[in-house]
């Protein structure tokens, strides 16, 4: 493995971060505040081709995979962690799902709009009373002749009120777990749906998250993705390439915290030193340095392997599961390193927190990764591409 980056990767990374540091970093506050998700921003990120990443140019795709998809995001998340879901939403999630297991129409139709950002997209497999356990979902289509007949609930969908189109899997085989379930390429006008946007979480302010309601909605059977009740292994596919997403943002805002502790470890003086000449500072800092490189190094194998379709379930699983420790850890320290002014909100570190306490949760919960790496060292299951 080369750890030199191209110039080619150079440019990206510094065009991300100009970007991230020019158009997304003045509204941050004020979004935060708000719980705002900034139109002009998704439209200017999509201009830019940050949702081509890993597509085909014949579908508006920028040309470059997931290494230099993953050294965006983390500039992305670096300023506002926030936006590093766009990147799912259109790319990595909906866009490259269908562009592996798509008919050629719904290719042509479908990629091209999610990575221009005319389509708005999500992807919403979790539901009230089902998480972790995907295969016991219950949002039911049934089998009508000429249409499916859609009935359910799907919960903590990002983009949920504010998508037009996304994946959405579903029971088309209620007895069959895992077997049973369909993926479907959702057209979110339909008449049926009820979307309630969710203001309580703990942090990700400027990410849109909802419950969806389905009721009796007619879908038409031409927006199966794949085979039918081929869907969850659909899913599994699509969560690989998703979760490097997730460790990426995780890696962003490690390093958001990481600088900003040693900005604050540099300036603030007390018995007439700068604090970050005590050693228990220093030990803080040491922590935070090798820990953010660690899980560098982790999301970039991560990323070059799937560019090379070499097996990475099991990396892409420890950068995930890693930066989610790494991330939460970094942001405690942080917010203790800047006294009771980390405990106001003067300083980032409250959003750093609440932001970090994501990456534990979202994508695959801590423990399921956990289980996916042993299972994998152990022999257990097969390290797979
Ligand atoms: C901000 C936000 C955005 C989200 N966006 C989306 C989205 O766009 N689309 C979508 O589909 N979902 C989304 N989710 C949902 C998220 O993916 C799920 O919350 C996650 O998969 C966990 O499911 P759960 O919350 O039901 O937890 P549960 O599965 O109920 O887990 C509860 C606890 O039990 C543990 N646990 C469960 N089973 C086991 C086991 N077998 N062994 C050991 N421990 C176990 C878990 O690790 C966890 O600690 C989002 C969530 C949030 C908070």
């Amino acid at each position: 493995m080369d750890f030199a980056q191209t110039q080619e990767q150079q440019m990206i990374q510094d065009m991300a971060k100009n970007f991230a540091e020019n158009e997304i970093k003045p509204y941050v506050d004020e979004d935060e505040k708000n719980q705002h998700w900034r139109r002009e921003i998704f439209e200017k990120m999509a201009a830019l081709g940050f949702f081509g990443f890993c597509i085909d140019e014949k579908y508006g795709g920028n040309g470059m995979g997931f290494l230099e998809g993953s050294l965006v995001i983390e500039q992305v998340a670096k300023v506002h962690t926030s936006w590093r879901m766009a990147f799912n939403m259109q790319c990595w999630g909906p866009a490259l799902t269908i562009q592996k297991f798509g008919a050629q129409a719904q290719k042509d139709y479908y990629i091209p709009r999610f990575v221009s950002g005319e389509f708005i997209g999500s992807f919403a497999m979790t539901e009230p009373d089902i998480g972790s356990d995907v295969a016991a979902m219950r949002c039911r289509a049934q089998d009508k002749g000429d249409y499916f007949l859609l009935n359910g609930t799907k919960m903590f969908i990002t983009n949920g009120t504010i998508c037009n189109h996304g994946l959405l899997y579903v029971k088309t085989d209620k007895d069959a777990g895992a077997k049973g379930i369909t993926c479907l390429i959702m057209d979110y006008s339909l008449p049926g749906i009820t979307r309630r946007k969710l203001h309580d979480k703990v942090g990700l302010w400027a990410s849109d998250t909802a419950e969806i309601a389905f009721e009796d909605v007619k879908v038409p059977k031409e927006v199966v993705l794949g085979k039918m009740n081929k869907g969850f292994q659909i899913c599994m596919a699509q969560l690989n390439a998703t979760r490097l997403g997730c460790s990426a943002g995780a890696l962003g805002l490690s390093g958001a915290i990481l600088e900003q502790s040693i900005k604050y470890a540099n300036e603030r003086t007390q018995f007439g030193k700068q604090i970050g000449r005590y050693q228990l500072i220093q030990q803080q800092i040491a922590e935070m340095k090798m820990e953010h490189e660690s899980l560098a190094a982790l999301v970039y194998k991560a990323a070059w392997l799937k560019d090379r379709n070499l097996p990475n379930v099991m990396e892409t699983s420890m950068s995930k599961l890693y930066g989610a420790k790494i991330v939460v850890h970094a942001a405690n320290e942080c917010m203790k390193l800047h006294g009771s002014y980390g405990y106001s909100e003067e300083y980032p570190c409250g959003r750093f927190l609440r932001d970090s306490k994501q990456f534990e949760t979202l994508e695959g919960t801590s423990n399921m990764h956990t289980m996916i790496v042993a299972n994998a060292a152990l022999g257990y299951a097969p390290n797979r591409v």
